[in-house]
């Protein structure tokens, strides 16, 4: 079946659903317990783009293998890029996602920085529009965990053959959508945290600030020695003194003190500015908290914990909204933040601001939320 779609996007999508969708006994399956980014929906977007004819061929097709050359240059140079975001239904059956012109925004700062060519904003959410419009039976209610989502993935990368060196002339953007219950298994259960001292996840002047591939490529070393020490994740400190905190591999963090201040470390180029990150400093605020962005020495962690000053530390993103940082450790030490009866602390009450929000559980003071269908 064919047939086509006129849309706000300067782009006309082409629908070509499959044949044989899914039943809904099969989806029902998948929701009770979807896990993360193990599952797809049965359709995906595809644009192709030309150095010559710029973008073309917007279309949603049935979710399947791509046709790529081995010389394909994503595959030698890695140059690729992508978004991370969620949709969720309301009580009501309509379907949201969260600040999706914030995740535009950045994937057009990602394609600069990584060369790729820009998705205008209309075109990037009219492709999520496309995709969750063909497959809305794959959004899942919220659950008795409250934040069942669909999970959207959009990306795009150089998918010219051709072996020389230089910005691709053929690119292709795709959105993958799969069904997401808690990121972490195991649900809030706290993260314990290894400090990489031999790798830096990315450095100045690098593609630290751009959410591509190649960073989390870079960030496996550092988390398989956090895992051989026990640990979930890494912290990455910045590449030049090893002296102030960066990020997590796919994570913002932020430090909450018994003060009333919550520190998050600033923006220097080499951090990943996340959507959740700046959303929860403007929580915070209305929250009576002080919020500060600023470098955070690792000694100043360590310091607080042993003195008692620092009363939480989380991380956050889409994915896993908020989750607490239970242990830290170093080559020789740790410090613990584990609360108990999590019920009352800083991270559980913006995680549930945001989740209500998010779910249409609560008003959407901020203007946050986009109707997808
Ligand atoms: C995606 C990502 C985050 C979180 O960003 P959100 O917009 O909050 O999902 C943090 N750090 C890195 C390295 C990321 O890639």
């Amino acid at each position: 079946m064919t047939d086509t779609t006129s849309t706000r996007s300067a782009l006309s999508f082409e629908v070509n659903r499959r044949p044989d969708p899914a039943q809904a006994e099969t989806i029902a399956k998948v929701h009770e317990n979807p896990g993360f980014g193990k599952t797809f929906t049965d359709h995906m977007v595809v644009i192709d783009w030309t150095a010559d004819g710029g973008w073309a061929n917007a279309r949603v097709q049935p979710y399947g293998p791509f046709q790529l050359q081995p010389a394909a240059a994503v595959l030698h140079y890695a140059q690729e890029i992508f978004e991370g975001m969620k949709a969720y239904r309301h009580a009501d059956g309509s379907v949201w996602t969260f600040r999706p012109e914030a995740n535009a925004a950045r994937f057009a700062r990602s394609a600069k920085r990584l060369a790729l060519p820009v998705l205008e904003t209309e075109d990037f959410l009219e492709s999520l529009r496309q995709l969750v419009a063909v497959d809305k039976e794959w959004v899942p209610d919220p659950g008795e965990s409250g934040e069942k989502s669909l999970y959207l993935r959009p990306f795009m990368f150089a998918s010219e053959a051709f072996l020389g060196v230089r910005p691709a002339k053929e690119v292709t953007y795709a959105v993958i959508a799969s069904p997401a219950g808690a990121y972490f298994s195991g649900g809030l259960k706290p993260v314990n945290l290894w400090i990489s001292t031999q790798y830096a996840r990315a450095g100045a002047g690098g593609t630290g600030a751009a959410k591509c591939g190649g960073n989390y490529a870079s960030s496996l070393a550092g988390q398989l020695e956090g895992m051989e020490h026990g640990c979930d994740q890494a912290v990455f400190l910045d590449s030049s003194t090893h002296t102030y905190i960066e990020e997590l591999g796919g994570m913002n963090l932020f430090l909450v003190y018994k003060d009333g201040r919550i520190v998050t470390p600033e923006l220097t180029g080499s951090i990943l500015e996340g959507v959740t990150r700046g959303s929860i400093l403007e929580l915070a605020k209305e929250e009576g908290l002080t919020a500060e962005e600023r470098r955070v020495p690792i000694q100043e962690w360590k310091d607080a914990a042993a003195s008692g000053d620092l009363s939480e530390v989380f991380a956050c993103g889409t994915a896993a909204v908020i989750t607490p940082v239970g242990e830290l450790r170093w080559e020789g030490g740790s410090c613990d933040h584990r609360r108990d009866g999590h019920e009352d602390t800083i991270a559980t009450k913006l995680r549930t601001k945001l989740l209500d929000t998010q779910y249409g559980r609560a008003e959407d003071t901020h203007g946050w939320m986009t109707r997808l269908a």
